[in-house]
């Protein structure tokens, strides 16, 4: 359901229609698979984890980072040669495009959560393997219910598609807020894909100025 409609909906008096999210719930099934209270506690459960082959390949795991009670959680691919090595998502070339990002929004990387769907770097960067998505997505859901943040923002189409379990088009996903257990998410464009598409920044600004306005006053420009 859209802003505009739940809003159309409010004025007419109907704040709950049934089938319809609109408060956060439990996400299914993770509870029992990985019972972590804190982010902490999940990094433990985690451990030096080789559940799927790229345990083997990587060089660190890189859980996340960021503000463990953050109003917004960035989700991207995977770590890539930089993050392997670091440990941090996103402090490549396209994690410093992240960063301007959130220096726009009137934010800092530690004002937010930064994660990934995938812990460990593919080798070569390669796209995940159907079965390390279903190994690591647990993890992120697990993540994303601890720190319960008010706005999630999915890079790439990935990620996008991975949590929505869709595989419409990042294109046509991005632009407007979609339901994550009760949480708005918002799709868009990868910072790589910028740096590869620059004239596509207008579109990730649009969709980060809804961002802003959902977040409200405090975050950024309120005038937005
Ligand atoms: N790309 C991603 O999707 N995640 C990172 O951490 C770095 C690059």
């Amino acid at each position: 359901m859209d802003d505009l409609y739940r809003l159309y909906l409010k004025s007419i008096g109907i704040q709950y229609l049934p089938g319809y999210q609109t408060k956060q719930v439990p996400v299914p099934s993770v509870d029992k698979a990985v019972p972590s209270e804190t982010l902490e506690d999940l990094r433990e459960f985690i451990g030096d984890c080789h559940r799927c082959q790229l345990g083997d390949a990587r060089t660190t795991l890189v859980f996340g980072t960021g503000n463990p009670e953050a109003d917004i959680v960035f989700v991207g691919e995977a770590p890539g040669r930089d993050e392997d090595i670091k440990g941090e998502p996103f402090v490549g070339r396209a994690g410093q495009l992240l960063t301007k990002i959130i220096v726009a929004m009137g934010l800092a990387r530690e004002d937010v959560y930064i994660c990934n769907v995938i812990k460990c770097r593919p080798p070569q960067n390669r796209n995940p393997l159907p079965v390390e998505v279903t190994t690591c997505k647990p993890f992120l859901l697990r993540q994303i219910e601890v720190i319960s943040p008010r706005v999630i923002c999915a890079l790439g189409s990935f990620a996008a598609q991975t949590l929505l379990e869709t595989d419409i088009r990042i294109s046509r996903l991005r632009g407007h807020f979609h339901d994550l257990y009760g949480i708005p998410l918002m799709p868009t464009y990868h910072p790589s894909y910028l740096l590869r598409n620059p004239n596509r920044k207008a579109d990730v600004w649009e969709d980060i100025q809804k961002i802003m306005k959902r977040l409200g006053p405090g975050t950024g420009d309120s005038n937005n």
